[in-house]
């Protein structure tokens, strides 16, 4: 799915103190993008990933999946949607922690109408012999991996990520991005990708910085680097 947002903005209101922060965002997405989300602290990149994957309600503008304008949904709407369509995969795993690998994969798919194949996508994320372990058992890297494959296996349009290897080593932050490009490359999955990490850059379409609730320098990467 390709993603429009026109003139977005969100103001957040705590007591008598404003915060502007995004600030009429344009920002066109293409279906099957990479797109990588820089900027520093406070910058508005989480509200503008919220407000994009329909978490969060915009305080202004127009948001379109391909024809469908979400910001004319209402909230059970927009959870529909989300289930739908949308996958997620923040710095923190949250896997049920009374499920196994394959329990906790098993939920992904049973959101969705059009799964993937469960055994496929274990291998594809290279936890088929974790399948019966439980997360406690795992390695960060491998409990996030698990949560990857809880998003991907619902086969969603659009797959959005908070600082997706922010707990993890170098060596493990590869693997997990070596499988977000084969992701993208598979199913032509759309990826938003939130980081402080500028050498994740490298494998995005386009990296945009965000200041001050503003897009403040688009980057168009066109000897996009592979991970692996
Ligand atoms: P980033 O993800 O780049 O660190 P955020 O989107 O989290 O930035 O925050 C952008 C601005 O909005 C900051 O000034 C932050 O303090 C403010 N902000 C974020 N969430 C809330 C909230 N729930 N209530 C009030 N202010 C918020
Ligand atoms: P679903 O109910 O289909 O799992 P939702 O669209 O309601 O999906 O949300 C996606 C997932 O992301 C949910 O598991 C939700 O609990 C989680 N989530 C939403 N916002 C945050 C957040 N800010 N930090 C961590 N997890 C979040």
């Amino acid at each position: 799915m390709g993603i429009v947002l026109r003139q977005v903005s969100k103001v957040y209101k705590t007591g008598e103190v404003e915060t502007s922060a995004l600030k009429d965002i344009d920002l066109t997405i293409k279906e099957g993008e990479v797109l990588i989300v820089l900027g520093p602290s406070g910058s508005g990149k989480s509200t503008l990933l919220n407000v994009m994957s329909g978490l969060d309600t915009p305080s202004a503008g127009e948001m379109y999946y391909n024809d469908l304008a979400i910001h004319k949904l209402d909230q059970r709407g927009l959870t529909k949607f989300r289930r739908k369509y949308l996958g997620f995969i923040f710095q923190q795993y949250n896997l049920l922690q009374n499920l196994s690998v394959k329990e906790n994969i098993e939920m992904g798919a049973a959101l969705s109408d059009h799964p993937l194949s469960i055994d496929e996508v274990m291998d594809a994320v290279g936890l088929t012999d974790k399948a019966k372990k439980y997360p406690s058992q795992l390695s960060g890297g491998e409990q996030q991996r698990v949560a990857i494959a809880r998003s991907v296996v619902k086969n969603p349009a659009v797959l959005f990520c908070d600082e997706p290897t922010g707990a993890l080593d170098e060596k493990t932050a590869c693997q997990v991005l070596e499988l977000l490009e084969k992701m993208n490359d598979l199913y032509h999955t759309t990826i938003v990708i939130i980081t402080h990490n500028p050498s994740i850059a490298l494998m995005g379409d386009r990296v945009i910085k965000m200041n001050s609730g503003i897009i403040h320098t688009v980057y168009e990467n066109v000897d996009k680097k592979r991970v692996g």
